[in-house]
């Protein structure tokens, strides 16, 4: 038992803590501690207010939701590019939380008091994943999606409408016999494999990564530009309609009718009678989990009847008629056998802990990051020691602890090396980055080779080959820079190990289509720190060509949007460089495109990052729609599948595809609906008008 005096002490300092990470959590989407530290801290401020209700304030965080609007950022965003003055709007029924527990003692507790209030109500309960993303509140009127809000702060909400209409699996109209008007909330979530992807991109460009796909999806439906909202491969499921709004006499009812209107609910959810059918839905989704492509971190249970929802009520915080059980982040503990250090094409050497092989969440680990110097210092990590390895947002293992007590004798501190561990020049660290790096840009094998590789990369100049190329180019001296490789000749190629006629073509051939890339992938290709994608499209948008980029000054660099007070300067600084200067000529008179060109403004990104299914007849041959898709920015594909962003139906679709995409929860769009995404288009026109019948 603690006295009154620390009691008081303690939840002044506890709320401080939650407050604080809060922030770090919701708003700057950078946690600084796992959400079971974090749910310790507020279990144990609970414990305090519990037993001394007197010091109950009513900001305690205990009483509030953590809030996600932007106006309370420090600008120390993971993602930089996001909006700070989305408008704010009222929820018209506040946005809760959950109650929310690691124990099954304490679900069972839920379980017991359900049966006590609700005695002879013949009540069940709706089990749910517990999706772990950001939450969304949708409004359609007349079947249209006119307004999403983020939760905010549970009264208040960004409005983030113009993002959410970029999400693939969003409808912009209702199927089915829909009711006038509805609110219905979800999650918005980020696939595993959108989030390497982004995270991958996120390294190459020297932005620091997202802990996990949690904080980029949050972090991505706050961004200024809807356009890379859409190229980030966002994805909703939708999971409760407020009874206040509809009621259908059961939960389960409510979602079911969500789904006859096109709108994406998750059919793994589950109705069980009693406790123990509770626990083996959780067993079951306790493994299961894993092989989801997106994140879950609990299972939701529910209350399924309305009735019965309305008489066991809301906290402040939460409704009294659902709990959150939470899955604890999978750990395990191995052998730190030795670390290595490796240099990117920036220059930036990350340290890397080769582990002992170990089991976690599915997969054997023999690597883990370290990110820096500093976090090697914070875990005071030493080869030889036990180590804890998380998988953060269950994606990347990191080493999140060290076994300190039961550390052998004898081991030494590792001393971060001083010299570049591939080429041997000296490493600087600037002041307040945590990152050593390597200065000799020119010279150093790692880096050189990491630009070759971005230079073909899919995402920049499309170039086929891999690693192993860029490895057998560079060691027999064909190619260190990528001007090198459009000097490369059927004669030289042949010359390598392995390579027989038809490799030799296939490499020439890729590089010539690589002549037509835009002048956004060319720029995006020659690795400018910082510039990622987005930003070279938008500076070769504003600037036209080359020429005019680069002698460019802060002041109108500055006024492209994204662009600010680290990537201007990081411009200027390429293209100072004699070295880059002579690179760009050589890449010039090879053919690349260094200025927009005529079909490259003709197109718009309005389906950047968009997948699309055609199927049926249109009012325009096929071929042309397809042609329309890749012009503005989306990609053509096949078959249906959980990476598809909406089918294009025409007149008579494939019943096998409208199928699919009902199971996947995927839009169908109409080719009206789909001129109106574009553009400058002209929306279709029925054919009866364009070819009267009237001879
Ligand atoms: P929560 O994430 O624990 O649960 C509530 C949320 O779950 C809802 O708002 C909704 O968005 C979501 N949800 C997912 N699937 C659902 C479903 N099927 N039905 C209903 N809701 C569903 O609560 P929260 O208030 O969003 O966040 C609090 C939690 O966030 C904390 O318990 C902690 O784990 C984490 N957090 C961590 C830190 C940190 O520093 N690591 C900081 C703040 C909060």
């Amino acid at each position: 038992m603690r006295t009154r005096e620390e009691a008081i002490r303690r939840a002044a300092e506890l709320r401080e803590l939650l407050w604080e990470n809060s922030r770090l959590y919701y708003v700057d989407n950078s946690p600084a501690i796992s959400d079971f530290e974090y749910d310790t801290l507020m279990r144990e401020l609970e414990d305090i207010e519990n037993e001394y209700p007197e010091l109950v304030t009513p900001d305690s965080p205990t009483r509030k939701v953590g809030s996600d609007l932007e106006t309370q950022g420090t600008g120390e965003n993971a993602e930089k590019a996001v909006r700070r003055d989305f408008e704010q709007k009222a929820h018209r029924y506040p946005m809760l939380s959950l109650a929310n527990t690691y124990s099954i003692d304490e679900i069972e507790e839920f379980s017991e008091r359900a049966d006590r209030l609700l005695e002879g109500t013949g009540f069940s309960y709706c089990c749910e994943l517990k999706f772990d993303g950001t939450a969304i509140c949708l409004t359609y009127r007349n079947g249209r999606l006119v307004q999403a809000l983020t939760r905010g702060d549970g009264v208040m909400g960004d409005d983030v409408t113009e993002n959410a209409r970029r999400i693939g699996n969003i409808p912009l109209k209702l199927k089915g016999n829909y009711p006038e008007e509805f609110e219905i909330r979800g999650e918005i979530l980020m696939p595993y494999e959108d989030f390497d992807r982004l995270n991958a991109e996120r390294e190459e460009n020297s932005e620091p990564p997202f802990a996990n796909p949690r904080n980029a999806a949050s972090g991505s439906l706050k961004l200024a530009d809807p356009d890379e909202v859409a190229h980030r491969g966002l994805y909703c499921t939708l999971y409760h309609i407020p009874a206040q709004s509809l009621d259908f006499g059961t939960h389960d009812k409510a979602l079911a009718a969500a789904a006859s209107w096109g709108l994406p609910v998750s059919d793994k959810r589950k109705i069980c009678r009693n406790i123990a059918e509770i626990k083996e839905y959780i067993d079951h989704w306790d493994t299961e989990r894993r092989s989801l492509p997106y994140a879950t971190d609990g299972i939701v249970i529910k209350i399924n009847e309305m009735d019965a929802q309305r008489t066991l009520g809301y906290t402040a915080k939460s409704p009294r008629w659902a709990v959150a059980f939470k899955f604890k982040a999978e750990q395990a503990c191995t052998v730190l056998e030795s670390i290595s250090y490796q240099v990117g094409r920036t220059g930036a050497v990350t340290p890397v802990a080769n582990l002992t092989p170990v089991q976690l969440a599915g997969t054997v680990i023999r690597r883990a990051t370290l990110n820096n110097a500093d976090q090697m210092e914070v875990l005071d990590v030493r080869v030889g020691d036990r180590v804890f390895v998380e998988k953060g947002g269950e994606i990347i293992p990191k080493i999140t602890g060290v076994d300190i007590e039961n550390r052998p004798d004898g081991l030494e501190k590792p001393v971060f090396p001083e010299f570049c561990p591939d080429c041997g020049t000296g490493l600087v660290r600037e002041e307040g980055v945590a990152r050593h790096f390597c200065p000799n840009s020119e010279g150093c094998p790692q880096q050189l080779k990491g630009r070759l590789l971005h230079f073909m990369s899919r995402k920049a100049m499309n170039i086929i080959g891999g690693e192993a190329l860029v490895d057998q180019l560079f060691s027999r001296g064909l190619a260190r820079t990528p001007a090198d490789l459009y000097d490369l000749s059927f004669r030289s190629l042949m010359t390598l190990e392995g390579w027989q006629e038809r490799s030799c073509q296939r490499l020439l051939g890729s590089l010539q289509e690589s002549r037509s890339a835009s002048f956004e992938k060319v720029l995006f290709a020659i690795g400018i720190r910082f510039v990622g994608e987005t930003t070279a499209r938008a500076l070769a948008r504003h600037f036209g060509d080359i020429d005019s980029l680069m002698s460019a000054d802060k002041e109108s660099l500055v006024s492209v949007p994204d662009v600010g007070e680290i990537i201007a300067p990081s411009v200027m600084e390429f293209f100072a460089s004699e070295r880059n200067v002579r690179e760009i000529e050589r890449l010039r008179a090879a053919g690349l495109k260094f200025s927009v060109s005529v079909e490259d403004t003709a197109l718009s990104a309005a389906l950047d990052g968009r997948n699309i299914v055609v199927s049926g007849t249109f009012t325009i041959s096929r071929d042309e729609i397809k042609e329309l898709i890749v012009k503005h920015g989306g990609t053509n594909s096949s078959s249906i599948s959980s990476r598809t962003s909406f089918l294009l139906a025409g007149v008579k679709p494939g019943p096998e595809k409208i199928r699919k995409c009902e199971q996947l929860g995927i839009r169908v769009v109409s080719e009206e609906e789909f001129f109106a995404m574009l553009p400058g288009q002209i929306p279709a026109i029925p054919k009866e008008i364009l070819e009267p019948t009237l001879f």
